[in-house]
């Protein structure tokens, strides 16, 4: 087994805001390891971009606070470190790319400049062999022409050499964890492609550990190892993703698998899971997809299901298997 290289357990991270308490992770736990890749997936608002920003350490403040659990990288506890300390892990041993490069990439710094920063502020590289390492990274991510375009600013570029610009960044320092939250968004589908096939590259080259946000199920299928399905703040069902796509075990991961277009099935219209997530300010008691669930029970409405294991790579957290005698741990309260 390749080395566990992040750990989440129990993560809560809450907004205080002056209408309430969002609970936008409520008690999140899974691990990571070397060279593998996890898909989070999950609606808009189901807490995937704040795990993210949690492991970093950058919650919006000050309403945003992480107020429970551990974050586990290289055996170190994130959030205990102090900011000082943190800032030695972000860029060098932990990168995020996020979903637009426009914003990522500052408009009145060159190209050359914005991939030399992390390198200059880690030290890792003597300042005479920068401009070689650059060029490097460049040449990795696929810049056409690198060294000419050294000294163009982000417009000069399209959104696909812009994103894989973002990309030389996110890997300058070597990381051992990447985070990508939802990468190719801004991008068309051909480049997509291509994003998605130099990421799986990178990541075999030197072995990252990838955390993969998405809520497109055909790029979880092409990039991901596992995949944590997240509702409402909390993973409901986590898998190996052959066996998540052929025995989905939650309502909400089979309603999201049923409502993808299929190539081989004419539809007028395609399935759709009814409703509305709910306020993370204003949680139903009990199951937080209840509301929304076809399968849903009584009990469901009283209290969070536990985590149930279905086989030794896959787990949900769901009344109907709960009930058929699998339930070892509570969620959470
Ligand atoms: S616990 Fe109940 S409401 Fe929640 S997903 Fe399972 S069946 Fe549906």
């Amino acid at each position: 087994m390749p080395p566990v290289v992040l750990e989440v357990r129990n993560l809560k991270t809450h907004f205080f805001t002056r209408w309430g308490v969002v609970k936008a992770v409520d008690g999140v736990s899974f691990s990571l390891s070397e060279g593998e890749t996890l898909g989070l997936v999950g609606e808009s608002g189901s807490g995937k971009s704040v795990t993210c920003l949690s492991i970093l350490r950058l919650v919006p403040k000050p309403a945003g606070r992480i107020v429970g659990g551990q974050i586990l990288f290289g055996g170190h506890d994130l959030l205990a470190l102090s900011e000082k300390e943190m800032r030695k892990y972000r860029g060098r041993q932990i990168s995020m790319i996020l979903q637009d490069p426009l914003s990522t990439l500052n408009p009145v710094f060159t190209i050359g400049a914005q991939v030399r920063e992390p390198l200059r502020i880690h030290h890792l590289v003597e300042p005479d062999s920068l401009k070689q390492r650059v060029l490097e990274l460049l040449r990795l991510v696929r810049i056409p022409a690198a060294e000419s375009r050294l000294e163009n600013y982000p417009h000069q570029f399209s959104g696909g050499m812009r994103q894989r610009v973002v990309g030389a960044i996110a890997i300058a320092c070597q990381p051992k964890l990447l985070i990508a939250d939802e990468p190719t968004t801004s991008l068309d589908v051909t480049i997509q492609a291509q994003y998605l096939r130099l990421l799986k590259e990178i990541q075999r080259q030197s072995n990252l550990a990838l955390l993969f946000v998405t809520h497109d199920f055909g790029i979880v299928a092409k990039m991901c190892d596992r995949v944590a399905v997240m509702y409402a703040g909390r993973i409901v069902e986590e898998a190996a993703v052959r066996e998540l796509f052929t025995a989905p075990a939650h309502p909400y991961t089979q309603g999201l698998l049923q409502s993808l277009p299929k190539l081989d099935q004419r539809v007028a219209r395609l399935p759709s899971i009814e409703g509305a997530p709910p306020l993370l300010s204003n949680l139903p008691p009990g199951c937080p997809f209840a509301p929304r669930c076809p399968k849903v029970m009584p009990l469901c409405r009283e209290q969070y299901p536990p985590t149930t294991p279905l086989t030794a790579s896959h787990q949900v957290a769901c009344w109907v298997h709960a009930k058929e005698g699998h339930a070892t741990s509570h969620a959470p309260g």
